[in-house]
């Protein structure tokens, strides 16, 4: 996880004119999620993160969504759920997968902005996947993990039409200019690439 710098005020309120001037009839139905907890992957369940800790946007008409990242979080899952949801902590991840069992919960809608690679412009074009663990503790990826985060990533790059690679599929690690080392040299690429190609919706 990381933080980067939120979209400017200014920019929302523009958006804000411009729709007003939209008959109603023309706009589509508000982001029920933001709401009632509709997710955007249907085995997920909606654990929100704060409003604080994200970007409201129009994805993928605002941004292109480009690139899955990846990440561990080294911390636990419950712990993790909870600094997303901490107005203060000024991050947070589309979703997160629970270690034992694989459970996915997200905590951000795809169309708005996490704050996970530290770094605006990958956030603005990416989902961000945290994996319970610690990067130095393998048994962390369970088998559990593997299945279930790559038929989530699977999903993803269907519904963006993102290639299913390496170029586009990445670890947090490989954003430029962090200092993160997620999800680290333990995390079979291999064998989660293989997981994502043999995965569809
Ligand atoms: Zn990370």
């Amino acid at each position: 996880m990381d933080r980067a710098r939120p979209l400017p005020a200014r920019r929302l309120l523009l958006k804000g004119a411009a729709l007003a001037a939209v008959p109603y009839t023309l706009l589509p139905a508000p982001p029920a999620g933001a709401r009632t907890g509709v997710v955007d992957y249907p085995k997920a369940e909606w654990q929100a993160a704060s409003g604080e800790n994200r970007t409201a946007a129009q994805r993928p008409d605002e941004y292109d969504i480009d690139r899955v990242i990846i990440h561990v979080t080294q911390h636990a899952y419950a712990g993790t759920l909870s600094i997303f949801q901490n107005p203060k902590k000024r991050v947070s991840a589309h979703y997160l997968l629970r270690s034992a069992d694989g459970h996915v919960a997200q905590c951000v809608r795809e169309s708005d902005v996490a704050w996970h690679a530290g770094n605006w412009d990958y956030n603005t074009r990416s989902v961000g996947i945290e994996h319970e663990g610690w990067v130095e503790q393998p048994e962390y990826f369970t088998d559990a993990l593997y299945t279930e985060s790559a038929r989530l990533t699977a999903s993803i790059c269907d519904r963006y039409g993102i290639p299913k690679d390496r170029d586009h599929i990445i670890g947090h690690v490989e954003v430029p200019g962090t200092d993160h080392t997620d999800p680290g040299r333990q995390w079979d690429w291999v064998r989660y690439m293989r997981l994502v190609g043999r995965s569809s919706e």
